[in-house]
């Protein structure tokens, strides 16, 4: 009955009411997506960002960034990355980094089956056939040393398109610096001299244990093989010494 006699202002309080519910709930959390089955939402403010784990490497295989991006903002190709690096160092970004790009396809790291879901996607602008230039390098290093402290990346986070999808990929090519990304504490290296590895070594365990996926060890081997610059002629051709001593590094990261 009070609401018969007084409908302006019920409406009014209603539409403050609401106004102002809408206000605090933006002020809590900016981008929050209420759930319609939720019947409350209670915003804590216990929270963080999800964790990213992995960076993914590409080359885009183009001969310029206007025609990579052409690729990866078409709606029809359904392909994406979260940053396009252009060869004069240009940094452009297509996607937010809280986001799930679509750069790695059917891929595998370790435990991770979705990479795309745990990875941030770094796409090269490179034909596959050139050396990655300086101005390109070092806007790459310049984006990582940032991912790497907001994400608080070890060491083990950074791999290549073709790590990832063995077989299937093979970028970013070989002349990607993995050496002195490695030296920048992007990933793992091994120089010569190195020592033997132990007694019943097994390659293809080490491999796994790196994060390779063994479907085929050979195509496991010839991505392992193209990222530390050894021979591309499958697991018999890798050198035990060279598997034993990343996967002793890796542990050294995991359980220092
Ligand atoms: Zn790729």
């Amino acid at each position: 009955m009070r609401g018969m006699r007084r409908p302006g202002l019920s409406l009014v309080l209603r539409v403050l009411m609401a106004a102002a519910a809408l206000a605090a709930l933006a002020a809590c959390a900016p981008g929050f997506q209420r759930n319609p089955l939720a019947d409350d939402v209670k915003i804590s403010p216990n929270v963080s960002a999800r964790r990213v784990s992995l960076v993914v490497i590409h080359h885009t295989s183009s001969s310029s960034h206007e025609s990579a991006l052409r690729t990866l903002r078409d709606p029809l190709r359904e392909v994406s990355a979260h940053y396009l690096i252009a060869r004069d160092g240009r940094l452009i970004q297509l996607v937010d980094e809280a986001d799930r790009a679509w750069h790695a396809g059917r891929a595998r790291w370790g435990a991770i089956t979705d990479v795309n879901s745990a990875s941030i996607g770094i796409e090269l602008d490179n034909n596959g056939d050139e050396p990655f230039p300086a101005a390109q390098m070092a806007a790459l290093y310049r984006l990582l040393d940032d991912l790497r402290a907001r994400h608080r990346l070890t060491p083990l986070a950074y791999v290549g398109h073709a790590d990832v999808a063995p077989g299937r990929k093979v970028d970013p090519s070989a002349h990607f610096p993995w050496r002195e990304m490695a030296l920048r504490g992007f990933g793992l290296w091994c120089d010569p001299p190195l020592a033997a590895a132990p007694a019943g070594f097994d390659v293809a365990l080490g491999l796994q244990a790196l994060g390779y996926e063994l479907a085929s060890p050979d195509a496991a081997a010839m991505a392992f093989a193209l990222h530390y610059g050894a021979p591309q002629a499958g697991l018999a051709a890798l050198d035990p010494a060279l598997v034993a001593c990343l996967v002793a590094q890796a542990r050294a990261v995991t359980e220092p």
